[in-house]
This record gives structure tokens, sequence and C-alpha cells, in this order.
């Protein structure tokens, strides 16, 4: 049986199809270096990572970085770095200024934005997962997050930022070094803009905010939880194992947990990567046979716009920033390209029970 449900909030459909999960993958991707070189050396792979230690020159110069004391700027002694993306989806002011004229036509008007691309080199390793980091490590991490968006927050030509990890071939990533991404836009996505609208509606119709309700509503979709923060499979879950990971407390901005939470917060982040691995690995502890074990996963914050001046909505009542773990276990195919609906044979339930057991 199919069932068919609505976030009103995020805009998004999803219809859980129990009987997907029955089907056979036969298609494995292919590794990353034969993908690349097209002739199946993974030597070229390693010899090619710009983001291994000693390679400080393949990167732009590092905006943020934890080295030793004395050790110099892109020196090769660094345990995190933190670069300008060399390929940026979208670059700064002024060089959008000396570029001149996009793509505009006149059936086709288009905005100039600008922004800034960056990447949080996670560690020296050039391979491996944040789920194998120890809390120390991933704490450096979630600072560098932090302390980046924070940054991104004080620049006044941004109005919003992404957070956002793709991990393995099937959730996009390009490189296996371990790294996640900062993008810093000069306007806010119609997608968040109408997700804050439809908050704001939820908010006039309750007199909450929906996120505060939707922790509390957890129940047995509830995954892990402490004083600080809780961890829920959403009713409307788009992949299987979907996590969302929100402070109890209703705070709209993630580079405003204190200093003394940030350790907290990775170890907390840790336990549910972790526990998504699990859920999905070949031992038996619940997950489909036949998966790989170094599971794919894309992770998203959710952030509102930064506070500007001209900004009229009352912010206080509606923004609550949470951050999601999707398992990608599959492609987004035809039907959810054409139909704008996600797919997913698990029921939020049922995944919740079974994160629990494996944590
Ligand atoms: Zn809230």
């Amino acid at each position: 049986m199919t069932q068919y449900l609505f976030d009103h909030v995020r805009g998004y459909g999803v219809l859980y199809a129990p009987e997907r999960d029955l089907r056979p993958i036969a298609l494995a991707p292919p590794e990353l270096a034969t993908a690349e070189s097209g002739s199946g050396e993974a030597t070229s792979l390693e010899a090619a990572d710009p983001f291994a230690p000693g390679a400080e020159q393949e990167t732009p110069s590092e905006v943020w970085a934890v080295r030793p004391p004395e050790s110099a700027r892109d020196s090769a002694d660094w345990r995190l770095r933190v670069v300008p993306n060399r390929y940026p989806i979208v670059t700064s002011a002024e060089s959008v200024e000396s570029a001149g004229a996009g793509c505009e036509t006149e059936s086709t008007p288009s905005d100039t934005v600008w922004g800034r691309h960056e990447v949080v080199i996670e560690c020296r390793n050039g391979t491996g997962d944040l789920a194998d980091f120890s809390d120390d490590e991933l704490g450096l991490v979630v600072e560098a997050w932090r302390g980046r968006l924070a940054t991104f927050a004080q620049d006044s030509s941004l109005r919003w930022a992404s957070l956002f990890r793709n991990a393995g071939l099937l959730a996009g990533a390009s490189l296996p070094h371990p790294h996640s991404q900062l993008i810093g836009l000069s306007f806010v996505p119609p997608a968040v803009q109408s997700t804050r609208r439809a908050a704001g509606v939820y908010r006039a119709e309750h007199g909450r905010c929906h996120l505060c309700d939707e922790i509390e509503a957890a129940g047995e979709r509830l995954v892990d939880t402490n004083g600080l923060w809780s961890a829920w499979c959403p009713v409307v879950s788009r992949v299987a194992g979907e996590i969302r990971i929100a402070p109890n407390r209703h705070e709209a901005f993630f580079h405003h947990i204190d200093d003394g939470d940030v350790a907290a917060f990775a170890a907390f982040l840790g336990r549910q990567l972790r526990r998504v691995r699990q859920l999905f690995s070949r031992d038996g502890t619940g997950g489909r046979a036949g998966h790989p074990s170094d599971l794919a996963y894309n992770i998203t914050l959710n952030e509102a716009p930064f506070p500007r001046d001209s900004d009229a909505v009352d912010r206080g009542a509606i923004d609550h920033w949470s951050l999601e773990i999707l398992p990608r276990t599959g492609g987004i195919a035809g039907f959810e390209l054409g139909s704008q609906l996600w797919v997913n044979p698990l029921l939020p339930e049922v995944a919740a029970q079974r994160l629990r057991v494996v944590g």
C-alpha cells in the first residue's frame, strides 16, 4: 500500500511505497577512480587529490584553518582547512561586476547574483567519512561550520547561506576526500521564502512554531534526544532513514550554538551518522542486503535568512534551524523529476525504530 503525504510547510509530497524496498539493486555505482580516469588506475586518483596535505597550492588560499600555533598559512601541517571553492557556484560581487553581462535575453530576464562558496576540508586523510571521526575531530568540523556561517552572517552583501555535505557518488560528491561546503548568496532562494511564508501561516493558525511542534510530536519517530537537541524521522520523510536534527530550544541560527556546546553537538551528530550508516550496513542490523557499507548521504542545514534592516518579517516566531541527514540509496529518477514527488520505501516510524536499535 502506498501512502501519500504532503509537507504543507516545505511544499513537497512523498509517496511511501514499501514494495519498492524489495527490488534488487543490480547497478552498482562505478568506482570513482574508474569513472574519472576511464582506465581504472586507482593511483591516479590519489595523486589527483587536490585536498591532500602537500597539495595546498591546488586550492585558493585558506580562509580558516586548524594548525599548530607556529604553522604558516597554507603550509602542509594542518588538521582542517577552509578554502574558497576553485570552481564556485557563485562568485563575489566584485568579480560579478568585472564580468559584465550574463545570459539574459528579452524573454528570460535574469538577475545578477553573487555570493561566496567555500570548502571545508575536514581532515588530512583522503578517504573515510564523518561517521568514522572521533568526537574531537568532528568538533573541529562543527566549529568551522559555525565560524564560517558567523562570518557569512556579518557580510552585508549576503542574505542567506547553505551548509551541505555530499558523501558518495549517489549524493553528488565528485571527490572522495571528506569535505563539506558553504554557499552564501546575495538573495534568498524562493523555496526558503515559501517555506517561511508557510511557517508564518502555521504560526498564525496554531500560535506556535511548526518545528517546536514537530519535535514535541515526534513520539515513536524520535531517534535520539538530550537536553539540547533532538533527532527524529520526519512524518514526511523524502528518503528511507531521513533524520532531522534541531535544538529543543527555539533558535533561529545554527551559528549561535554556544562555545561550550560545540563539542556536545559534534558528539550528538556523530551518533546519528553512525546510526544511519549501520541502518544500511551489510551486517544484518536492519538494512537491506546488498547495500554498500560506505553509505552515500547528504547533510543539509536549514537556516533562516540573515537578519537585515529591511527584513519586516516577525523573525523570532517562525525561524528555527534544523539539520537533515538524507541517506541516498538511489538516484532521483524520471518519476521524481516528472511528478516532483519523492518515493520512499520505509515508513518513518519503522525507520526510527531501526535507527534507535542500531545506535
Ligand atoms: Zn521553534
